[in-house]
């Protein structure tokens, strides 16, 4: 699987950054949004991926340059054909937002749309219902509430553990003809010969290999709600709009600084951090000559030795792949 970015900027877009847009695409095709700021259904195209694969859009918060992009990319939807159901997720508020845009301009999407509103629970995370149900990649999706000047929320997207290797020499010593019965024991599945004996998975397959974890947030100066549920998590996203010079702006606007973004990583011991939502004074040519992108990288992953650390640029496609890690308990 592989994450795409189709907007790193903060707030408003610069000449080579859109405003925020990750599209998380599976090994089956299927792909998710996470926020759709305006013109992703552009950077969607330029990226090469199918629009009719979009099935979910997770969105963070209502801040516009994470969702005035949706209106036009569930149009996009319908026109290159999407049929199946799609379901939008984020805070209270996006039901009302998207469906009043879609009924003003007269616009029915040839598709059903769903929608999940993400109350503050009293404690913890919300789960999210599978979707679609049956999918073939069954992740679990929770919702945990940020510190930001709007309801905001980060997504933990866990996929469960995989089947160990399969040996075939152990099965034909076991005695399992190689067919149909392999397949059963190579998904975790015991079966039984025709002479009576039972064979168990485990006699055949190394131990349950462990789920990708991935870490998507929102916008926050404060993420310490998912440090316990994010450990060792294979991927963090998170922002980084401003260096540690203007911590008092990030604190004021409920943003992050680099260091804030790279010690929070370290405490999650995440294998891999990609920072994004930079602002635009670091991206432009003429912005701040001595504050650039390189020294803001810099400045992350001084506080977070032992994690990658990736700049986002737009139209960057970040691979990750499935572990062979035994599960732990
Ligand atoms: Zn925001």
């Amino acid at each position: 699987m592989r994450l795409t970015f189709l907007g790193t900027s903060a707030g408003a877009p610069t000449r080579q950054r859109n405003v925020t847009c990750q599209a998380l695409s599976f090994d089956d095709g299927a792909v998710w949004l996470l926020d759709c700021g305006e013109a992703s259904q552009h950077q969607l195209m330029k990226a090469g991926i199918r629009p009719k694969q979009v099935e979910r859009i997770l969105i963070t918060h209502l801040h516009g340059d994470h969702v005035y992009g949706i209106f036009g990319m569930l149009a996009c939807l319908a026109i290159h054909g999407r049929e199946a159901a799609v379901q939008v997720a984020g805070p209270r508020g996006v039901r009302e937002m998207v469906s009043t845009v879609l009924r003003l301009s007269d616009f029915t999407p040839g598709f059903p749309l769903e929608f999940i509103e993400l109350d503050r629970p009293e404690q913890g995370g919300i789960a999210l219902p599978a979707w679609p149900s049956g999918a073939a990649h069954p992740w679990t999706v929770t919702a945990h509430y940020l510190v930001h000047r709007l309801a905001c929320v980060g997504y933990c997207l866990h996929e469960p553990p995989r089947p160990g290797r399969f040996h075939p020499a152990r099965a034909r010593a076991a005695g399992a003809p190689e067919g149909p019965l392999w397949g059963q024991l190579q998904r975790g599945v015991a079966v039984s010969l025709a002479d009576g004996r039972r064979i168990e998975a485990a006699e055949v397959c190394d131990p349950l290999r462990r789920g990708r974890k991935l870490l998507l947030l929102g916008d926050t100066s404060d993420a310490d709600e998912m440090i316990a549920i994010g450990q060792d998590c294979d991927l963090a996203v998170r922002e980084v709009t401003y260096d540690d010079s203007r911590r008092d702006n990030a604190l004021a606007w409920q943003h992050s600084t680099a260091s804030m973004t790279g010690t929070w990583a370290q405490r999650l011991r995440a294998k891999t951090l990609v920072m994004t939502h930079l602002s635009a004074r670091y991206t432009d040519e003429d912005a701040d000559p001595v504050r650039t992108i390189a020294s803001l990288h810099a400045e992350v992953a001084a506080a977070c030795p032992g994690t990658r650390v990736i700049v986002a640029d737009d139209l960057l496609t970040v691979e990750i792949p499935a572990s062979d890690e035994p599960l732990t308990t």
